[in-house]
């Protein structure tokens, strides 16, 4: 029970890795608000958790709906000690080579309105409520913010603008509110949504077998469930453990950069 008494909110917490991140905080005694544009993964995660959550169903482009959801949260729960900004959207088939000027342009806008906009108006919302409680941020960024991958230019740009987004604000907001970030590889298979970003997309990778892929690339030789990136985001929010660290990205993506080669 590290978050016990602890109120988060989290952004895409309906699906995916948001959703493993809500059952991990409501397994650690704190209770959370789910902040995502579908109302059906909302309703399922409100039967699941019960008087643990309230869902808030709008749109993280929206300065109004991000407003609104810290609103209800502290509005539910009295507080907010933890803003984790992690709605996302992934989309591969938007290559340079292979899309047109005006739909790559299209694809660039929808890609950063949501990936980073989103995490700044949300942020922004929340920092009246985190300098109350002295509390942190935490956004979700990628292995593609460190290495070129699967995701294409305008996903890699969004993931290496959220790792300065994370170090200005940082510095920014420092002392009163930590901000820092987790930088998770290729989350494997189905999640417990029975779905991601790479499946959602309709893209051409939808229907490769992730796990397959990532036993392939990783040194560590499998892929990892969104359960097993969780806890990193319980780490950062437990004020026992997490005492020293803002402005910090942890690589957890299975060593994807550490492949190198063997001395002979
Ligand atoms: P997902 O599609 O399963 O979940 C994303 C959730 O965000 C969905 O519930 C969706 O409804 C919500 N959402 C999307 N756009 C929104 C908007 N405009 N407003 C409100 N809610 C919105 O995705 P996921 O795989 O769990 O990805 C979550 C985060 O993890 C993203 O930031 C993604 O870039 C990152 N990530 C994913 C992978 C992966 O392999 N899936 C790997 C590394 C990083």
């Amino acid at each position: 029970m590290q978050l016990k008494d602890q109120v988060a909110l989290v952004t895409g917490g309906g699906s995916g890795l948001g959703q493993a991140i809500v059952e991990r905080f409501v397994e650690e005694g704190a209770r959370v608000a789910i902040f995502d544009r579908s109302q059906e993964r909302i309703d399922d995660a409100v039967k699941a958790f019960g008087d643990k959550v309230v869902g808030i169903a709008g749109d993280v482009r929206k300065v109004d709906d991000n407003n609104r959801a810290v609103a209800e949260c502290v509005s539910a729960f009295g507080k907010l000690d933890t803003f984790i900004g992690n709605a996302g959207i992934w989309d591969y088939s938007k290559t340079m080579v292979s899309t047109e000027d005006d739909e790559l342009s299209s694809a660039f806008d929808e890609m950063f309105a949501i990936n980073v906009k989103g995490y700044v108006l949300g942020a922004k919302a929340a920092l009246p409520e985190l300098y109350k409680t002295k509390g942190q941020m935490i956004f979700t960024a990628s292995n593609a913010a460190f290495y070129p991958g699967g995701g294409g230019v305008l996903y890699t740009a969004t993931k290496h603008a959220v790792v300065g987004m994370i170090k200005q604000m940082a510095h920014e907001f420092a002392p009163h509110v930590r901000v820092n970030g987790v930088a998770p590889g290729g989350i494997g298979g189905s999640n417990i949504a029975g779905t991601n970003a790479l499946s959602q997309q309709g893209n051409n990778y939808s229907d490769f077998p992730l796990d397959d892929l990532m036993k392939q690339i990783l040194p560590l030789e499998r892929a990892f469930h969104a359960r097993e990136y969780a806890g990193a985001y319980a780490f950062f929010a437990n004020r026992r453990d997490n005492t020293p660290g803002t402005g910090a990205v942890l690589n957890f993506d299975g060593g994807i950069g550490m492949r190198g080669f063997a001395s002979p």
